[in-house]
């Protein structure tokens, strides 16, 4: 668990544009958008990653998220975004919170920029490592 500016945030300690609240999510602009729009989705339960957030605040998260995005293309005219979601420093979390960024794509590019270089998937390596993860899941 963490203490981080967005427990400050979700207490009102630190000032916020709120979006939406519910008993275990918060949602609030970002500070620093990539584009108009650009919205934070948090849950209230101050995980640092998304691998250990409980499954309660993982399903109130799963049925805000939709409804925020939705209202976020409303509000902003956008018809496209991205929804990411970075975990740990060398992914890009600044924040040991976990949050969901909804970032409008505007008609003149402004956004998300995403860096993607594809690699080949080898079939052999393919199966033994499907496997691996099925094998790692645990309810
Ligand atoms: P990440 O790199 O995924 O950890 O993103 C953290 C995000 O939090 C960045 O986009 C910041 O602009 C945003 N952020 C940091 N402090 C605040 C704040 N006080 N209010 C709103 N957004 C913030």
């Amino acid at each position: 668990m963490s203490d981080t500016i967005f427990t400050k945030i979700i207490a009102g300690d630190i000032p916020s544009h709120k979006v939406y609240e519910d008993d275990k999510v918060f949602a609030f602009l970002d500070i620093n958008p990539l584009s108009p729009g650009h919205t934070l989705v948090i849950p209230k339960e101050p995980a640092k990653t998304l691998d250990v957030l409980s499954d309660e605040s993982s399903a109130a998260i799963g049925r805000a998220l939709p409804r925020i995005a939705r209202a976020v293309m409303a509000a902003t005219g956008t018809d496209q975004y991205n929804i990411l979601q970075n975990n740990g420093p060398r992914a890009h979390q600044a924040v040991f919170h976990v949050h969901f960024h909804i970032i409008p794509k505007t008609d003149g590019g402004s956004g998300l920029g995403v860096g993607w270089k594809p690699g080949n998937l080898d079939s052999v390596e393919g199966s033994a490592l499907a496997l691996r993860i099925a094998e790692a899941i645990t309810n």
